[in-house]
C-alpha cells in the first residue's frame, strides 16, 4: 500500500485570538434573586486557564445557607413567573439569546480561557448553540399547549441544575432555556474548573430584566451540587455529569418527590462499514474523538471498522491525526487544546497505561507541547478487545479504542456490549444498514454518516448507565413539565 503522507509538511503561523476585548472581574460572586451577593462561606477558589496553568479569577463557593437563599429566590419568583402571560416568558427569552449572539466573541474567548477548548470549537459550535437553544425554547414558551394538545401543560417549579465542564455555556443553556420557557425557576451550578461563561450569562439575565429570582447561579464544586440535591424545596432535579455522581443523586432523591433528568457518561460506537465513504468516514472518526479534546459524553470512543477496509482507514487516520495542531485554545489553527484540568489529565493518562498495560498497541502523533498547562495529544490503540479496559470505561479524553468487524450483526452485538447507551454513529452508502442500526443499537442517538451534531430541535439523552430524559426538542419540554 502507498504511504498516504500528505499533509506533515505545513506549518502555520499563529493566528490567535485577541483578549482585550474582554471584561473579567478578578473576583466573581453569586448570582442570588438578581443580584451578586457575597457567599455566606466566604471562601473563593481559582479558576485556572489550562493552557498556561495561570489563575483568570477568583469563584465564590456556595455553601448551604447560600443554596437555601438561592432556592428561597426562586420560589418566591416562581410564584409571578409561573403566572406571567407565556408570550412575555417568550420575549424575555429570546432578549437573552439576542444578548449571547451580541457578545458571542467574549463568550467565546472566557470559554477557550476557561475550559481549553479550541476556539474555532467555542466559536462556531458552543456559543452559536447556546444562542440557538434561548431562540428556540422562546418559539416554544407560548405554545405549550399546542406542543402537548389536549394537555394541561404546568411547570414544575424550582429546578436545581447542575452542569459539567466540557460545555459550559452551553450545558447552561440546555437546562436553563427549556426550563424558564415552560414557566419554572432555576438554582444553576456550572462545574468548578468551568465557571466563568456561566457567571457571564449571569450579567447578561441581569441586564436583560429577567424579573429577580428567576435564574439564580451559584458556584462551587460537589458540595454545593450535593446541597442543590438535597434541598427540600427542590422540585426537579437535572444534571449532566458522571455516571457515579448520577447515581449519587438518584440514591439522594429517591423516596422523595423530586423528578429528575440524568445526562450520564457514554462509550459511543462509530461504526465504518466497507461501503462508506473513506475519507469522509476519517473526517468523522477524527471530529467523533477528538472534538472538544474527547471531552465528549457522547464521543466515538470506540471505533469499529469493517475488516476489509480496516488498513486503508486506519493508515488514512493516522496520516490526519499527524495534521492536527494541538496548541493554544486561542489560536485559530488550533484543532485539539488543552485537557481541562490537571485531575482530567491525570485519569486519561491513567486509562492510557491501562491500555499498554493490558497489551494494547498505541499510536500517538508527535507534536511539541508546551510545559505549562495540561495536554494531551490524539491517541489511538489498535490490538484491542470488548474486555479490555479502554473498550469498556469512559475515559472522556482523546483517546481512540479501535477494533474490526466482518458482519453487521456481530457489530451490532459488540456495539450494544457496553454498560453505556448515549450515541453511535454509522458510516455507510446503504440505507437499509442504517435503518437496520438505528433500529437495533442500544443509543439515544445514532448519526448516519456524520458524528457530534447537534441541535436544539432534536431530543438527547441515553439509555441504560447514561442515564435517562431527554434534552433538546419537545422531549426537552417535557421534562419540565406535569401533566394535570
Ligand atoms: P466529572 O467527573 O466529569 O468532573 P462530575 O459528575 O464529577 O463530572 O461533575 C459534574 C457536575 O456535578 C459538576 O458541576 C460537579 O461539581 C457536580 N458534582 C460533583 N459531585 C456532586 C455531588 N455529589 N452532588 C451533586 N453534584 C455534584
Amino acid at each position: 500500500m502507498s504511504k498516504l503522507n500528505l499533509s506533515k509538511t505545513w506549518n502555520y503561523a499563529a493566528a490567535t485570538e485577541s483578549t482585550n476585548h474582554i471584561l473579567l472581574k478578578e473576583k466573581y460572586d453569586l448570582f442570588i434573586n438578581g443580584e451578586f451577593v457575597k457567599s455566606n462561606s466566604k471562601k473563593y477558589f481559582d479558576t485556572i486557564n489550562p493552557a498556561t496553568d495561570e489563575v483568570i479569577a477568583k469563584i465564590s463557593e456556595a455553601n448551604k445557607k447560600d443554596i437555601d437563599l438561592a432556592v428561597k429566590s426562586a420560589k418566591i419568583a416562581f410564584r409571578r413567573w409561573s403566572k406571567l402571560k407565556a408570550k412575555e416568558r417568550g420575549k424575555y427569552i429570546f432578549r437573552i439569546a439576542r444578548m449571547i449572539q451580541e457578545r458571542a466573541k467574549e463568550f467565546a474567548v472566557i470559554e477557550s480561557m476557561d475550559g481549553g477548548k479550541p476556539i474555532r470549537e467555542s466559536r462556531d459550535v458552543d456559543i452559536p448553540l447556546a444562542a440557538n437553544h434561548f431562540f428556540y425554547y422562546a418559539g416554544w414558551a407560548d405554545k405549550l399547549e399546542y406542543a402537548f394538545p389536549n394537555k394541561t401543560p404546568k411547570p414544575l417549579g424550582v429546578a436545581g441544575q447542575i452542569i459539567p465542564w466540557n460545555f459550559p455555556l452551553l450545558m447552561a443553556a440546555w437546562k436553563i432555556a427549556p426550563a424558564i420557557a415552560c414557566g419554572n425557576t432555576v438554582v444553576l451550578k456550572p462545574a468548578e474548573t468551568t465557571s466563568l461563561t456561566a457567571l457571564k450569562l449571569a450579567e447578561i439575565i441581569q441586564e436583560s430584566g429577567l424579573p429577580k429570582g428567576v435564574v439564580n447561579i451559584v458556584t462551587g464544586a460537589g458540595n454545593t451540587g450535593a446541597e442543590i440535591v438535597n434541598h427540600p424545596d427542590i422540585d426537579k432535579i437535572a444534571f449532566t455529569g458522571s455516571t457515579n455522581v448520577g447515581k449519587l443523586i438518584q440514591k439522594s432523591i429517591s423516596g422523595t418527590k423530586k423528578k429528575s433528568t440524568l445526562e450520564l457518561g457514554g462509550k459511543g460506537a462509530n461504526i465504518i462499514f466497507e461501503d462508506a465513504a473513506i475519507d469522509q468516514a476519517v473526517e468523522g472518526i477524527v471530529n467523533a474523538i477528538f472534538f472538544n479534546q474527547g471531552h465528549v459524553c457522547c464521543a466515538g470512543s470506540r471505533l469499529f471498522v469493517q475488516e476489509s477496509v480496516a488498513n486503508i482507514v486506519i493508515e488514512k487516520l493516522k496520516d490526519r491525526m499527524s495534521s492536527l495542531i494541538v496548541g493554544n485554545p486561542l489560536d485559530k489553527n488550533t484543532d485539539i487544546g488543552a485537557i481541562n484540568s490537571k485531575e482530567q489529565l491525570a485519569t486519561i493518562n491513567k486509562y492510557i497505561k491501562i491500555g499498554q498495560e493490558e497489551g494494547g498497541e498505541i499510536y500517538q502523533s508527535k507534536c511539541s507541547i508546551s510545559k505549562k498547562g495540561n495536554w494531551c495529544p490524539p491517541t489511538l490503540f489498535l490490538n484491542v478487545s470488548q474486555s479490555h479496559t479502554i473498550v469498556q470505561e469512559e475515559i472522556f479524553g482523546p483517546v481512540l479504542a479501535i477494533q474490526t468487524f466482518r458482519t453487521i450483526d456481530e457489530v451490532i452485538e459488540k456495539a450494544n456490549n457496553t454498560p453505556f447507551g448515549l450515541s453511535a454513529g454509522v458510516w455507510t452508502e446503504k440505507g437499509s444498514k442504517i435503518f437496520k442500526l438505528t433500529q437495533e443499537l442500544n443509543a439515544g442517538v445514532v448519526w448516519a454518516n456524520t458524528y457530534n451534531k447537534f441541535d436544539p430541535t432534536s431530543p438527547f439523552g441515553g439509555f441504560k448507565e447514561s442515564g435517562f430524559g431527554r434534552e433538546g426538542g419537545l422531549h426537552g419540554l417535557k421534562a419540565y413539565l406535569k401533566f394535570e
